[in-house]
């Protein structure tokens, strides 16, 4: 037998890679056209989609080979998926050969719970690839006609849950007080109180504008602008019942084109 077979006999054999893959797909905040075109080329070749309850009907269906549709997150079984189940579905179709597209709102690397799964593919040797997507936050600031950094105003700006496992998130309020910060708050509505309270014990300025973009990027896109001092009863009264992003230290630029602006700061 020669000697490079004998070598290659001797070498521990690896297990063979499974022949399913997974592809995290970034699916935007909504408006099918801020799809990417990989996104959609990725959407177009899946067997299986296991997708949010933020993804819209119109571009999950953009799947059209897809012959299995498994929704997942808070509008999918019942009012909340385990994120264990979640990890066991994209596993177990991987493991059958699928091309799986998991379909995430916006980009999944944020707020998206993408380690988690990626370390449930890792433990049985599934390849995956990362799609990015235009976050919420970059619709938001889109929406308002704002940049989220600006010279001479901020040279850095925070992306910053209102949520977490563990009720309401603590955040570096001192550091965010100061003026000219910016910060997108992601699942912020409900913490709209706790956040002004933090923010006006630091010593923000209550003039602070805030802007409560909810529904980026939809046909059913609303802004509110308004600032810290009235933040919490500005959020009760319109009670969003959609997704909603709050843009910390940012007004919209033209406030005459949002006469809430002009209401509620009055
Ligand atoms: N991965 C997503 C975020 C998921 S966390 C992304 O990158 O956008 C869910 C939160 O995202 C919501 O509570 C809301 O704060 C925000 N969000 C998602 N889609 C939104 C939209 N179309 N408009 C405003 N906020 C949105």
């Amino acid at each position: 037998m020669p000697l490079k077979q004998i070598i290659s006999n001797l070498r521990p054999k690896r297990p063979a890679r499974p022949a399913g893959e997974v592809r995290f797909v970034g699916a935007g905040p909504g408006d099918a056209d801020l799809l990417t075109v990989k996104a959609l080329r990725a959407l177009q070749e899946a067997d299986v989609v296991i997708h949010d309850g933020l993804v819209p009907a119109q571009i999950v269906q953009l799947a059209q080979s897809a012959h299995k549709f498994i929704p997942v997150g808070k509008k999918g079984f019942g009012h909340h998926t385990p994120q264990s189940d979640i990890n066991a579905r994209i596993v177990e179709n991987a493991l059958r050969g699928h091309r799986v597209v998991r379909l995430k709102g916006g980009d999944p690397t944020v707020f998206a719970r993408l380690d988690e799964e990626i370390e449930a593919l890792e433990e049985h040797g599934i390849r995956y690839e990362i799609v990015p997507g235009i976050t919420a936050a970059s619709a938001s600031l889109a929406a308002i006609g704002q940049s989220l950094t600006k010279r001479g105003r901020n040279a850095s700006a925070r992306i910053l849950t209102g949520h977490d496992m563990k009720g309401f998130a603590d955040h570096d309020w001192r550091a965010l007080a100061q003026s000219g910060e910016v910060a997108a708050i992601y699942m912020g509505k409900r913490a709209a109180r706790f956040i002004q309270g933090r923010l006006l014990m630091h010593g923000a300025d209550p003039t602070t504008p805030v802007t409560l973009v909810e529904n980026a990027s939809r046909a059913d896109q609303s802004i509110l602008a308004t600032n810290l001092l009235n933040l919490p009863d500005v959020v009760d009264q319109a009670n969003p019942s959609g997704p909603a992003l709050m843009l910390w230290g940012l007004a919209p630029r033209d406030a005459a084109a949002h006469p809430v602006l002009q209401q509620e700061l009055a």
